[in-house]
């Protein structure tokens, strides 16, 4: 018998934009909603995060996209995210968000692998999306720039022309405020189509390799971004003191938003609730203390080498951080100690750290503490309303039912992903239907329960699938392994992750062509600007004989993970 969750609750059918926003013409508070740090004076309350997601869902109609299109945003964090996010949802468009550091290679592959219909991009990646579309044909008509000249108060974007400036600088090349430009009266007025079927429908294409092979678009449904909100939602509100608590909570964003931990935590659920959220442009540490004082932020989402930054930066002890009443960590491990080290240290025990467990095919979150359990742990806590979770044997046969006993994590409920986009043998790979019906999605994961039952905690030990988390992103070995193949020194290769000083990073074990004179040195330079800087091979480069593989040619991972955990651990 899986383990199921102790709450079954009701999910309401409406679409994400819906469920944060109440309707689409209704009264919505005016106080700050989205505020920017650096000038606080700049912000959007819930009223006009919606009327400009209706100004840019009409501005997007009206240049031709039609239900069901990708709007690729490519952009680090500003105030407008938001609305251009929720805007896509309220044209009945579906958003993919690329990581910014990306080069062109990477941005183009996820712009014609999503076959978006539209370009928004950030005016410092504009060169990098220009050599992007070049690359796969993709018309400079359909690029719209973004951010640039934000006017000082956002609200006045709404009222204003497009703002000069970016807009002309390229041929073809449009301003995003282009889209809304002259749209204001007609926006206030304007009410979306709500879906038919809220399961039966993509608003998200959001990438990750999965547990093989490259990256690929994960379709999420409205419903499912609504059942992890409304899952969030409920947990929370166990412990009437954080109903009471929430009311005067403030969040810090520095996650960024293009992906769904950042998207899911602030664009919808802090906003479904009325929780005003400082919007960060992108990660700084020193920042992140500065604003958590100055705005006396009560509510942090963070990844481990944020939590080992507040552990070892010295300026971390001298803040005044007592404002912190939660804080979360998810995408990766995070020990224990660590944990500890930051609770005394740095909060003076004023709080617990929770981790969370999610992956992008859960839309983001799949297990959560219930806030009445205050007990330290490293567990991730358990499975979230409506998601049952189970742990079963390597060759995916027999369920492990003991408490206690290591088995491949699989999980099923609302937040599952539909499918991969175009790929059905990814898929079918990675999903199991039961006798009933029930699908489970088979996560790659190593965990164990401590009470195979209802409430049970789950603890996450290993990973077999062949991602790499660096800083709580995806590698894909897939993906540098065929970019290594190019190279003309390169005969055969396999990359894993590597463990060094707390932080994992991807080692390439390399075969070289006999004729080949390159150093590892070499090897690590030529990736240099051909990926992401998060990708680069940081782990290392070894040269070997052979790439140890089965009969059937599959690369033996774990072999070469246990090789790469001895050679740097020295002798
Ligand atoms: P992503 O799809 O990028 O969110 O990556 C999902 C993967 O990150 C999971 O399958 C785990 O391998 C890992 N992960 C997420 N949360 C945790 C956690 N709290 N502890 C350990 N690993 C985690």
């Amino acid at each position: 018998m899986p383990v199921s969750s102790r709450w079954d609750i009701d999910i309401p059918r409406v679409s994400l934009q819906q469920w944060i926003f109440g309707s689409p013409t209704g009264p919505l508070p005016e106080t700050p909603i989205f505020v920017n740090p650096s000038n606080p004076s700049n912000f959007l309350s819930k009223k006009t995060y919606r009327l400009l997601g209706k100004r840019v869902a009409l501005g997007l109609q009206k240049a031709g996209l039609k239900t069901g299109d990708r709007v690729l945003l490519f952009s680090g964090n500003n105030l407008f995210f938001p609305s251009v996010f929720i805007g896509v949802l309220m044209a009945g468009g579906v958003f993919t968000g690329a990581n910014p550091t990306f080069v062109p290679r990477e941005l183009a592959y996820q712009l014609k692998d999503s076959e978006a219909s539209f370009l928004i991009v950030a005016e410092a990646a504009l060169k990098t999306a220009l050599e992007a579309a070049r690359e796969i044909g993709f018309p400079t008509e359909r690029i719209y720039v973004f951010g640039g000249n934000t006017p000082a108060a956002p609200e006045l974007v709404m009222a204003q022309n497009p703002a000069p400036g970016a807009q002309g600088r390229v041929e073809g090349v449009k301003h995003w405020t282009e889209l809304v430009a002259g749209n204001l009266n007609e926006a206030e007025y304007w009410s979306w189509e709500e879906p038919l079927d809220t399961s039966e429908t993509t608003c998200c294409l959001n990438y990750s390799s999965g547990t093989t092979g490259v990256p690929k678009g994960v379709e999420i449904s409205h419903h499912s971004y609504v059942a992890n909100g409304a899952g969030v939602a409920f947990m929370t509100k166990l412990d009437p003191e954080w109903v009471e608590k929430q009311k005067r909570w403030r969040g810090l964003c520095f996650l960024p938003l293009y992906h769904a931990y950042g998207q899911t935590y602030f664009v919808a659920n802090f906003a479904h609730l009325d929780i005003p959220t400082y919007v960060m442009a992108g990660f700084d540490f020193v920042k992140m203390l500065e604003y958590i004082q100055k705005y006396r932020i009560t509510t942090l989402a963070a990844v481990p080498p944020i939590v080992l930054g507040l552990a070892k930066h010295p300026l971390a002890r001298k803040s005044d951080l007592s404002s912190v009443e939660s804080l979360g960590s998810g995408a990766a491990p995070l020990g224990r100690e660590v944990c500890e080290v930051v609770e005394k240290g740095v909060f003076k025990g004023n709080l617990t750290i929770r981790q969370g467990w999610g992956m992008t095919e859960m839309t983001c979150t799949a297990m959560g503490w219930d806030p009445v359990r205050q007990v330290p742990s490293i567990g991730v806590g358990e499975m979230m309303p409506n998601c049952s979770g189970r742990l079963m044997s390597l060759d995916g046969k027999t369920e492990i039912t003991k408490a206690n006993e290591r088995g491949e994590l699989w999980v099923t409920g609302p937040v599952m992903m539909r499918r991969y986009w175009r790929k059905p043998d990814a898929t079918a790979g990675t999903t199991h239907r039961d006798d009933d019906g029930t699908v489970w999605l088979k996560t790659g994961d190593i965990a164990y329960i401590d009470k195979y039952e209802p409430g049970g905690i789950f603890y996450v030990v290993d990973r077999i699938k062949e991602l790499i988390k660096v800083k709580g992103n995806q590698v894909a070995p897939a993906e540098l392994e065929a970019l290594l193949l190019d190279n003309p020194n390169v005969s055969d290769v396999a990359v894993v992750g590597v463990t060094m000083d707390g932080a994992e990073m991807p080692r390439a074990y390399i075969v070289k062509n006999p004729a080949s004179k390159a150093t590892e040195e070499d090897i690590a330079k030529w990736m240099e600007g051909k990926v992401a800087k998060y990708k680069q091979l940081r782990g290392g480069v070894v040269f070997i004989d052979a790439v140890p593989k089965n009969p059937s040619g599959k690369i033996l991972r774990a072999q070469l993970r246990e090789r790469a955990k001895n050679e740097v651990a020295g002798p």
